[in-house]
């Protein structure tokens, strides 16, 4: 087999091989663009590219896995690495090679690891954050006789269909409005109707409005012009209540149609409770612009998980896979080991979702998160579950701990949950002021986790353990919750 799709043929894509003998070294890179080269494949990116050396040269090489040998050809070299495509595969490595079950896994830009074996993905992820914790954070782990322990990565017993929201930009195509996904490292939108990740609802919901849509003549954004009106379906489905959202996301206020548009759409999708619209007009990859209007129905639709509902609305967080994230929020619950009588803190804490976990089994919350609106479901959340001991404030996390600081809040246990940057130097130092005797770290990138648990050790605090979390399985992407004890 070759290429992780397996129905690649060889090269097939390349006129231009290597000319036969080995070209001069320019500026010590020895290799150029275009040139077919062997290599053993040592490890692999967070994008899930092999890691390659080639005469002392590191080649990122498409499609290739960890202990295989493979023929690839070089696509791009810069001055300490270059990238490569594998055209061919050589010698096998440790068998955990998979066929992709996903017919566009090789155009599309969504899944990294689908040729990888589900349990040599979990492996994978978890020698990815030790990695990062010895090289990045200085830290000693268990595998090497430290006394961090890093535990085997906790993944589904199903991981397919896990993904309760899909963002779908929407764009022009031969027939006229196409929806689908950005290929691979290009703004360009290939139309979609099944995504194996996803859930079936989602996929339904975003069918119905890409086909009305089309009936009432809407017209889709253009990238490259700014004209045109669709820019991303947003759909949003809860599993325990089987509510559904529609945030559709223009390029202006007006939509010819609105009304028609809706009746159409809860036509052919029952438990649709919500069709909002967000305007941006802004030419940006962002998603979201700042204007959020309900065309139709609810604002919010309801969720629960373990025993708590939330209110979810167009553009607070929630996160996206709703089996793992029980297990991940137990963890955080587990390392933060209350009795009843704590005071916490949440940091970043969305809409409040671990905190309404943490209230449950604690004297009090405080949560702060950097969205109002967020803050409003968290407030919202707290009230429909009846929940009094916790408190909300909005604001940068790193400008509202040193106010509760200075307001003499005394938090037994901090609970941060960042995003990808990690935390704010700030944010840290006041941490270490403020002493809890526990801190539970949730993150999703382990290398900003390794830089934020070695200042905290350097505070005063030691890593007890940390538990990789599969929250988004066949991407590159892992998730940690990690325990932090004061030294004395
Ligand atoms: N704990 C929540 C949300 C985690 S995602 C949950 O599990 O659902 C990270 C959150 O941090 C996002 O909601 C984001 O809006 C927020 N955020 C980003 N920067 C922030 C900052 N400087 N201060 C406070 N919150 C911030």
């Amino acid at each position: 087999m070759s290429g992780r799709s397996g129905n690649r043929k060889p090269g097939n894509r390349s006129g231009r091989v290597s000319s036969g003998g080995a070209p001069q070294a320019i500026n010590g890179v020895p290799v150029v663009v275009g040139q077919r080269i062997e290599c053993h494949i040592v490890g692999l990116t967070h994008d899930g590219e092999g890691v390659g050396r080639f005469e002392g040269y590191t080649l990122f090489v498409r499609d290739a896995l960890p202990g295989e040998r493979v023929q690839a050809e070089v696509v791009s070299i810069g001055k300490s690495f270059g990238k490569a495509r594998m055209t061919e595969l050589l010698e096998s490595g440790t068998g955990s090679r998979v066929a992709p079950p996903c017919p566009i896994y090789d155009t599309c830009g969504g899944c990294q690891l689908q040729h990888m074996a589900y349990a040599e993905q979990l492996r994978w992820k978890r020698q990815h954050v030790v990695d990062n914790l010895v090289r990045i954070g200085k830290l000693k782990v268990a595998d090497d006789g430290g006394s961090v322990i890093v535990h085997p990565t906790i993944g589904m017993d199903d991981p397919w269909r896990y993904r309760n929201k899909a963002q779908v930009p929407i764009g022009h195509g031969v027939g006229g409005l196409i929806g689908g996904f950005y290929e691979q490292g290009s703004n360009d939108i290939v139309e979609m109707d099944a995504c194996l990740i996803q859930e079936v609802e989602n996929e339904e919901t975003v069918r119905a409005v890409k086909e009305a849509a089309r009936l009432l003549d809407i017209p889709a954004y253009n990238r490259v012009t700014g004209r045109g009106l669709l820019r991303h379906v947003v759909v949003r489905h809860a599993r325990t209540t089987g509510q559904r959202m529609i945030v559709l996301v223009t390029n202006g206020r007006d939509i010819p149609h609105a009304q028609e548009l809706v009746g159409l759409i809860r036509e052919k999708i029952a438990g649709v409770v919500s069709v909002c619209q967000n305007v941006n007009t802004l030419v940006t990859p962002v998603v979201f612009g700042e204007e959020t209007r309900v065309l139709w129905g609810e604002e919010v639709i309801y969720d629960e998980i373990d025993g708590i509902q939330f209110a979810i609305s167009p553009r607070s967080f929630f996160q996206v896979n709703p089996e793992q994230t029980v297990r991940l929020y137990g963890k955080a619950v587990e390392y933060a080991a209350l009795t009843g009588d704590e005071t916490v803190i949440d940091a970043y804490c969305g809409a409040g979702t671990i905190s309404l976990f943490l209230a449950r089994h604690a004297d009090r919350v405080y949560g702060v998160e950097i969205i109002p609106e967020a803050i409003e479901d968290a407030r919202r959340n707290a009230r429909i579950n009846g929940i009094q001991n916790a408190e909300f404030a909005v604001g940068p996390a790193e400008v509202v701990m040193p106010r509760w600081q200075s307001e003499g809040i005394v938090p037994d246990v901090i609970v941060v949950d960042p995003p990808r940057k990690g935390c704010d130097p700030i944010l840290i130092s006041t941490m270490l002021e403020l002493r809890p005797s526990r801190i539970v770290y949730v993150s999703c990138n382990p290398s900003t986790l390794a830089r934020d648990l070695r200042l905290l050790e350097d505070g005063g605090y030691r890593t007890v353990e940390v538990q990789p979390v599969d929250m988004f399985p066949h991407t590159g992407h892992v998730e940690c919750c990690s325990l932090l004890v004061r030294k004395n």
